[in-house]
């Protein structure tokens, strides 16, 4: 806030959004600012279409007086994009600033076709959306991408991601801007890109454990990821890397896709699942097939994710004994009944008892959309922020 305190229009709009001054009194109070003041920044907001008056009616005042009307964001005025690229599968869909799906498609797309093809798909998917909702391309504020590998949050680029050939260093943002803008015949927006598991811990973190200061989510696919949640924000570590505990060494010998031996995602993912029932002479080539012979029941498959369960929870003990998280949330393809009971056997059995005492293990809940919800939420979170709301609402002319 450098100095000036919480006193631009951007820092009201972000005392009304976190709920912590919803009145003309609540914000005078909150900022030490007149009603006059006060009066002048709402203004701004209401002009922009940012704010509205809630539908509660009034509430009593906390300087007295005339009961004041509550005041609420106004999540309806503006949309927002979000893509989740798997590796042979994606997800896109057009979202409320309030983070409601008001349109979805997913298909096939491989990473392996490399940036180019599959942002210039991307930006075709996004225009359908637009199109399907009857929403204007001049609506969309903001896109958010969730990838497969690990994302350097300044640059937006990925850095030497296994699962993603071709796609090192590659300028995201840029393309998928482009992709849009041509597609959608709309102005060019801001693109942030994050790593899927980061973005699905901080979806399900928001929806369903929005009280839980320190929450683990582990995304076990065709690969395994780890996003990290603490104080209702990613941690990322310095440059993009906590989380990426698919390649801890295990000690086995197998390849993995990264070029090194043993890791944790060439014995325990998905991806290794399905080669290892495929071995067993049950057909599967990635990790939504093994999803599919789980949901079955096949008993090869049910078996293969117990003990891939198993090797994941001996790894999970030691991130939970240096996290203490409160919860420990298992997604992605692999997540059912056997592999939670794999992870719980050897989690419990591994860590120190102190650190699983308030531990909750549970499995996702926004599931497949939990990466989209993640993907949007971060957008409208990047671009309300008082600083950026505040050069948003001057570029306006508000
Ligand atoms: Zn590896």
């Amino acid at each position: 806030m450098t100095g000036r305190g919480q006193t631009s229009a951007g820092d009201l709009l972000e005392l009304v959004r976190s709920g912590r001054a919803t009145t003309r009194g609540a914000l005078q109070q909150a900022t030490g600012l007149s009603r006059a003041t006060v009066g002048q920044r709402l203004d701004r907001l209401f002009r922009a279409g940012w704010l509205r008056e809630g539908a509660g009616g009034p509430v009593g005042s906390p300087l007295g007086g005339r009961p004041s009307i509550t005041l609420e964001f106004d999540d309806a005025h503006a949309v927002v994009l979000a893509a989740d690229l798997d590796t042979r599968h994606a997800r896109a869909a057009l979202l409320s600033l309030g983070g409601e799906i008001l349109a979805e498609r997913s298909g096939e797309l491989s990473v392996e076709d490399g940036p180019e093809t599959v942002l210039a798909a991307l930006g075709g998917w996004f225009a359908e959306l637009l199109a399907a909702t009857g929403r204007p391309a001049r609506a969309v504020c903001g896109i958010g991408l969730a990838v497969p590998g690990p994302v350097d949050s300044e640059t937006g680029r990925v850095v030497q991601p296994p699962m993603m050939p071709g796609w090192d260093g590659y300028d995201i943002r840029g393309r998928l801007a482009r992709a849009f803008t041509e597609r959608a015949g709309a102005p060019a927006v801001p693109v942030l890109v994050d790593n899927d598991a980061n973005l699905m811990a901080y979806g399900e973190q928001r929806a369903g454990h929005p009280d839980c200061s320190a929450f683990v989510l582990v995304k076990v696919s065709t690969g395994i990821g780890a996003g990290v949640v603490v104080d209702g924000s990613v941690y990322r570590g310095i440059d993009g890397g906590a989380g990426d505990i698919g390649h801890i060494r295990v000690g086995a010998d197998a390849l993995c896709r990264c070029g090194s031996h043993g890791c944790l995602a060439a014995v325990a993912s998905g991806g290794a699942v399905a080669r290892r029932l495929t071995e067993a002479g049950v057909p599967a080539d990635s990790g939504s097939d093994v999803r599919e012979l789980l949901a079955a029941g096949h008993p090869e498959a049910v078996a293969l994710a117990r003990e891939a369960g198993r090797l994941v929870g001996d790894v999970l003990a030691t991130v939970v004994t240096l996290l203490n998280p409160g919860v420990l949330m298992i997604a992605g393809d692999l997540a059912g009944t056997p592999f939670l009971t794999g992870v719980r056997e050897l989690l419990y059995q591994r860590a120190l008892p102190r650190s699983t005492a308030h531990l909750d293990v549970v499995t996702a809940r926004l599931g497949e959309r939990a990466a989209l919800v993640g993907a949007g939420a971060q957008v409208v979170e990047y671009l309300y922020a008082p600083e950026r709301a505040e050069a948003r609402l001057l570029a306006l002319g508000v």
